[in-house]
């Protein structure tokens, strides 16, 4: 099934992520709780790309699994930095082969030491020239990034926003937010840019944040605002492992209904390989609405 159709649902849908293991030890255990995500049965299940380019081996295996054994959509991601031509030309094939047929198309971060200017000789200097490459290799859905409180390489959103519209006219049928905390910075974005003439849907990404010290990667990876509301919450919670899991799953939950309020009807979860985290956002938003995820 094509995600486009799942992310144009007409009731509020929710779809998870999930990461792949850096090496072969942990393996086993990321399989398992992506099988406990799995039985949850979201909209769909995302497997992301290892850094820098490494890991697409068990991205494949996951997202093979997902797809073929537990029965889930599946989105595979797919990262240019550092792939030559053979490298994604191949790799396409396999995903084909494996009945893979949505794929989230991304440049990734940059290696350490690597600026802008290098990738200029790469075949693939962004996600928009990855996704003529998947756009020329067959029938793929095919889903990019798009950051609300702009790419941390912008200086100003509208250069942000115009190789945003590159993307979409190279072929993205649909875009996947950056994790924010603050909806109105999603609804700001969305105003900009269905102005420049972008239609395609956009999927809110949600963070939810569980543990006090996944504030500090979270504000690393994304540089997202984090409004005085997610602070203080953090500041009264973050010493109990337990209250704190509650509110960040509260705070999440209610994003995802204010979000539902203004006309949103898919939701990207970023679950992070945690299977109760994703079963108490389900819970949590089956009580609000009255019906089950
Ligand atoms: P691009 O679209 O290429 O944009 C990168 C920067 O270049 C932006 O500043 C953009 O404005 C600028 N730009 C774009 N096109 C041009 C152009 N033609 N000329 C000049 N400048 C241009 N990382 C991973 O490693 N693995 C993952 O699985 C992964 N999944 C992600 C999923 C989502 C939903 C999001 C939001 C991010 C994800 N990331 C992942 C992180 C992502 O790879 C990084 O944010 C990366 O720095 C940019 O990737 P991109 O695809 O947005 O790049």
């Amino acid at each position: 099934m094509r995600i486009l159709d799942t992310v144009r649902s007409t009731d509020l849908s929710l779809s998870f992520e999930v990461f792949p293991p850096k090496t072969d030890a942990t393996f086993e255990e990321v399989l398992k709780a992506t099988e406990e995500i799995a039985a949850l049965k979201p909209s769909f299940i995302s497997v992301t790309y290892g850094a820098g380019g490494k890991g697409g081996k068990y991205t494949l295996e996951i997202a093979r699994t997902l797809q073929n054994t537990d029965g889930v959509e599946t989105l595979a991601h797919l990262t240019c930095v550092g792939a030559g031509k053979e490298d994604i030309s191949s790799y396409l094939q396999t995903l084909k082969a494996a009945g893979i047929r949505n794929i989230m198309a991304l440049r990734g971060d940059l290696p350490e030491g690597m600026t802008p200017e290098d990738m200029k000789n790469s075949p693939y200097p962004h996600a928009s020239d990855l996704i003529r490459e998947i756009r020329k290799a067959g029938d793929f859905c095919i889903g990019a990034a798009c950051y609300p409180e702009v790419h941390p390489e912008s200086s100003v959103q509208a250069e942000d926003l115009r190789y945003l519209k590159e993307k979409v006219d190279a072929g993205a049928d649909f875009l996947t937010t950056q994790m924010f905390f603050d909806n109105n910075l999603l609804y700001n974005f969305l105003y900009k840019l269905r102005e420049t003439g972008v239609t395609v849907p956009v999927v809110p990404g949600i963070m939810p944040i569980t543990k006090a010290n996944q504030v500090k990667r979270a504000l690393k990876l994304s540089g997202s605002f984090m409004p005085r509301r997610f602070t203080s919450l953090v500041d009264k919670f973050g010493s109990s492992p337990e209250a704190m899991q509650r509110a960040g799953i509260i705070y999440a939950c209610d994003q995802i209904i204010d979000l539902y309020a203004n006309g949103i009807r898919h939701v990207h979860v970023y679950t992070m390989n945690k299977p109760d985290v994703a079963a108490a956002i389900q819970n949590h938003l089956s009580g609000m609405l009255g019906r089950t995820f």
